[in-house]
């Protein structure tokens, strides 16, 4: 089975339209394309895969799930080809002077992805670019030495590699159950703007979404607070295992 090409690469929901952001997205986490391959998009998702509010709602509806797989079709397919056609959309006069959201969901997943990306940030100038993502080391190693200068990061807690986040360094964000935890951690919340995650202060936070299952799951803490306690739980469960296997 074929996967269609996306003739656009480069969309706009009602909440970006409305503040002038373009957005690139691929599907959440893990899933089965029509064509049966696997993918997994996310592979430093935590806690934040069973918290996310891309594997719900209008996420699931078929025509986005299928719009979003084709976005990841396309680059597993033909990474140099998706390349080309993200460069040749970003030369419109449309996205001179404009902001990019790289993924609404799913996450920079591989060296080459990302490099590509840096690539594309580095040839288009004229507009800007900025994400959130959980590939710490996959940044420190390819981003940090040199960076574009159109493209700010901010490292979002809730995936494996929280422990190597550095708050007093890095640009970070954070779920918080409401917006009035936000501001009484001393966050900035990203209600006011989402581009706040570029240009605004380097602590940010997201109210969590009011989806009524997630917020139950979620409960009054936030996800860098879950995550910790899962790595602490994992830690805990680990001496355990390494005895079991030495006794087998
Ligand atoms: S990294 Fe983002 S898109 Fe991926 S599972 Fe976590 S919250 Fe969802």
């Amino acid at each position: 089975m074929t996967i269609a090409r996306p003739t656009r690469l480069l969309t706009q929901n009602r909440r970006l339209r409305a503040i002038g952001v373009w957005n690139w997205t691929l599907p959440a986490w893990a899933g089965r394309m029509p064509d049966g391959r696997t993918y997994n998009t996310c592979p430093s998702a935590g806690i934040c895969r069973d918290l996310c509010y891309a594997r719900v709602g209008t996420y699931r509806f078929p025509a986005v799930k299928a719009k979003h797989e084709a976005n990841l079709a396309f680059v597993i397919d033909d990474l140099a080809g998706w390349e080309q056609a993200m460069l040749a959309e970003l030369a419109h006069p449309r996205f001179a002077g404009r902001w990019v959201r790289v993924h609404d969901s799913g996450d920079f997943f591989s060296d080459d992805y990302l490099t590509a990306w840096l690539r594309i940030f580095r040839a288009r100038p004229g507009s800007n670019f900025y994400c959130y993502t959980k590939e710490v080391r996959r940044f420190r190693r390819l981003v940090e030495p040199d960076p574009p200068p159109n493209f700010r990061w901010t490292f979002s807690y809730g995936g494996t590699q929280d422990h190597l986040i550095d708050q007093n360094h890095d640009r970070v964000a954070d779920v918080f159950p409401d917006s009035a935890a936000i501001t009484e951690a001393g966050f900035a919340s990203q209600e006011v703007c989402d581009t706040i995650a570029a240009t605004g202060p380097p602590r940010i936070g997201l109210p969590a979404n009011r989806i009524p299952h997630l917020m139950a799951r979620q409960g009054p803490v936030r996800f860098s607070e879950l995550q910790a306690a899962a790595d602490r739980r994992r830690a805990r469960r680990r001496p355990v295992a390494q005895e079991e296997r030495r006794a087998a």
